[in-house]
């Protein structure tokens, strides 16, 4: 080979290994530009730094006069991090191996995070000649890890329980709330599923039930309970998600747990609250006719009945007023005690408000038990509640209904068991009363009378007839006993037996009995100016009247407008009215007396009779009842009593009068035992004062 043909092949190796080095090169530039990774190199003995492109973009020396030195790239870095960079390159010549580095650099819009590896590079004889760096920004890595490490942080610190788990549901991960919610902890959790976990009974049917929804819509919420290390229920509400990547089945699932019992105390405190009466905390009305509802469904399946009982207080009122409503409360709080412990369990009792309460009875067939229950509790009257330093006494009227014959629906049962309360009180009190249908409709036409009974006040519906009283032993009028009529409009005329106990409960006996003693004083006064004047007129008294504070003025009242001298005026009072407080009616009997009017006992015998009393009364005339009368020929008991009033009378130095007298035989009895007046239709019948009038006139022919 010649020298050209050897100097050719050299220039062609040379031209090779050129262009290979090049390619080289070329595709390391490609691989650290893909990698991201740039490289520098520092001359030790010259002190100059060599950088790639990237370097010089990363560190920002674009505007570093060359040659560039490493103090160059030590002032690009933030200022307290020069310092290591600068320790650490001087350390690196005496050590072997690499130094890793990692630093910020502020840039114009974002500061960086650069990366790099630095190692020395040595001559054969192991002298320093070089360092060599290969840089890589980890901004972005960095602010990943850093995310992560926040979610990691979350997750732990989250008060919600999370589970993640894989697509059959086992889990993978749980946090320390979950751990803590669920009472399993983390080692007991891997590797299960939450359904493996809940031994809740309930379990099962609702992992079903989630794992269906969570096919179709990758979500579930709901609540869960499961049963606690101690084996109380947990409650917890549930969420849990898939974890789906477009167009892929889930591979993931997240379970969060929260507690929820708080709540449901805080949702069992508001229902209690809306149940429950605050004072007593008994059930209340919304209560009683929830269950009321519920045992009415029962019971018509079951054939059952139930009884229903109102109870209301007869004078709470007084107490209330009286000593306050702290002591009235504390009364209804030891009632409440005392009526539920009276009951059985499965009995309610519940406070409708006041003083009013109800109980409802279940499932006994037998209708006697709400009589006991009712008499067991006006038994428990009989001991006084002990409220501070007061002993009080109260008493209950009852009223009670029966399921399904007292009323089918929750408003009838209780709105009659109302009405079977009413009646209880209006007999009374301190008594029950069952109800039924005819009570339904007497208590209507009850009301009804009460409703024309004020209108007949107001529009003096009224009228006075008079019955005259005979005198046995002359056989002529001596006076005439005033009895009031109520001409009800399209009714005709209504006896006082059948509208004076409604006028007297609802005290509209005060205005009517205050006009028939202004009549009857007036028509008395009449007669008298007639000539009739020895004529006597007796007026019927009722307990309200009797009662009534300006009675004796009234009484005066009517004496002084009409001009009728009092000893012509007899007021008839009964038994029962003067005994129920015998002091203050001696002192009021005593006023009237003094009014100079005469008293005269009413009914005489169906009472007290209390013989004692009758003594201490200012009475000038007994009168004895009609019942008595109408048997005194047949019944020889009922012969004696006559007789032993009349002796009575005698000896109390009374008048004695028989009403009632209806026969001759009758007359002839009385006479017989020398009664002194009569009163009856043998006479004659209670007439308007025209026919009174009439019958006077011709009585006086007659003499
Ligand atoms: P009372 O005061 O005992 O009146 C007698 C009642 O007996 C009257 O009934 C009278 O009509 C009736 N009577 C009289 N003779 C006979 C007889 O021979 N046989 C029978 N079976 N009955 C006879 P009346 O008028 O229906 O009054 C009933 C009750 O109503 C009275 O009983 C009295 O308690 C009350 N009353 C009547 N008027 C008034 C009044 O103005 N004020 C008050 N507070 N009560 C009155
Ligand atoms: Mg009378
Ligand atoms: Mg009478």
């Amino acid at each position: 080979m010649s020298r050209e043909q050897q100097g050719d092949r050299q220039d062609i190796a040379l031209k090779q290994s050129q262009e290979a080095l090049l390619r080289c090169q070329a595709s390391l530039a490609r691989a650290r530009k893909l990698a991201g990774l740039g490289c520098w190199e520092l001359d030790l003995a010259s002190g100059e730094l060599t950088c790639s492109a990237d370097v010089v973009s990363l560190y920002g020396l674009e505007d570093c006069p060359a040659p560039l030195s490493l103090s160059d790239m030590e002032n690009a870095l933030l200022p307290e991090e020069r310092e290591v960079m600068t320790q650490a390159f001087e350390r690196l010549p005496q050590t072997e191996g690499m130094v890793s580095l990692e630093h910020r650099v502020p840039g114009p819009e974002r500061e960086r995070i650069i990366h790099q590896l630095t190692e020395v590079e040595r001559d054969p004889g192991g002298r320093p000649l070089r360092l060599v760096g290969a840089v890589r920004e980890v901004t972005g890595l960095r602010r990943a890890e850093r995310k992560l490490e926040l979610l990691g942080q979350v997750f732990e610190s989250t008060s919600e329980g999370i589970a993640v788990s894989d697509g059959e549901g086992r889990i993978f991960m749980v946090n320390s709330a979950f751990s803590h919610l669920s009472g399993h902890s983390e080692q007991d959790a891997l590797g299960q599923s939450l359904s493996q976990l809940n031994t809740h009974p309930q379990a099962a049917k609702l992992f079903t039930q989630i794992w269906e929804v969570l096919g179709q819509e990758g979500y579930w919420q709901g609540e869960m309970v499961s049963q606690g290390p101690d084996g109380q229920d947990l409650e917890h509400w549930l969420t849990v998600s898939a974890i789906q990547r477009p167009q892929e089945p889930a591979t993931n699932y997240v379970w969060a747990l929260r507690d929820i019992s708080e709540i449901k105390r805080n949702e069992e405190q508001i229902t209690y609250l809306a149940y429950h009466d605050a004072l007593t905390g008994l059930p209340n009305r919304m209560l009683f006719n929830d269950r009321l509802n519920i045992a009415m469904a029962h019971a018509q399946r079951n054939k059952l009945t139930l009884a229903i009982l109102f109870l209301d207080l007869d004078n709470f009122k007084n107490i209330n007023d009286g000593l306050g409503h702290a002591t009235g409360d504390q009364l209804l709080q030891q009632l409440a005690e005392r009526l539920t412990d009276l009951v059985r369990d499965e009995d309610t009792v519940a406070r409708l408000g006041g003083d009013e309460f109800i109980m409802l009875l279940e499932g006994k067939r037998d209708p006697q038990y709400s009589v006991r229950v009712a008499d067991r509790i006006l038994e428990s009257f009989k001991k006084p509640f002990a409220v501070g330093e007061n002993d009080l006494h109260v008493t209950g009227s009852i009223g009670i209904t029966i399921f399904p014959e007292d009323g089918e629906d929750l408003e009838t049962l209780v709105a009659n068991a109302d009405m079977a309360m009413y009646r209880a009180k209006a007999q009374g009190r301190n008594s029950y009363t069952m109800f039924t249908k005819a009570m339904n409709s007497k208590i209507k036409k009850r009301m009804a009378m009460e409703g024309a009974l004020r209108k007949a006040v107001e529009q003096e519906e009224f009228t006075v007839f008079y019955q005259p009283k005979v005198e046995l032993g002359s056989g002529g009028v001596v006076g005439m006993e005033a009895l009031v009529r109520w001409l009800r409009p399209d009714e005709g005329m209504v006896s006082p037996g059948d509208f004076i106990p409604v006028a007297e409960e609802t005290g509209l006996i005060v205005d009517i009995g205050q006009w028939v003693l202004a009549q009857a004083c007036r028509q008395a006064q009449q007669w008298h100016e007639q000539g009739y004047d020895k004529l006597h007129i007796s007026v019927n008294l009722s307990p309200r009247q009797f009662q009534q504070k300006d009675l004796v003025p009234t009484v005066h009242g009517s004496l002084n407008s009409t001009g009728l001298p009092p000893q012509f005026l007899e007021l008839e009072v009964t038994e029962s009215m003067v005994m129920n407080d015998v002091d203050d009616a001696i002192i009021t009997l005593e006023e009237l007396a003094d009014l100079g009017v005469e008293l005269s006992m009413d009914d005489f015998g169906v009472g007290y009779s209390n013989l004692y009393y009758l003594k201490r009364f200012p009475m000038n005339t007994l009168k004895i009842d009609k019942s008595f009368v109408q048997d005194i020929t047949s019944e020889p008991d009922d012969r004696s009593i006559v007789d032993t009033i009349i002796n009575m009378s005698r000896s109390l130095k009374l008048k004695v009068i028989a009403e009632g007298v209806e026969t001759n035989e009758q007359l002839k009895f009385l006479k017989d035992l020398e009664c002194d007046q009569m009163q009856g239709f043998l006479f004659s019948r209670p007439l308007p004062p025209e026919e009174i009038t009439q019958l006077l006139a011709s009585e006086a022919r007659l003499h």
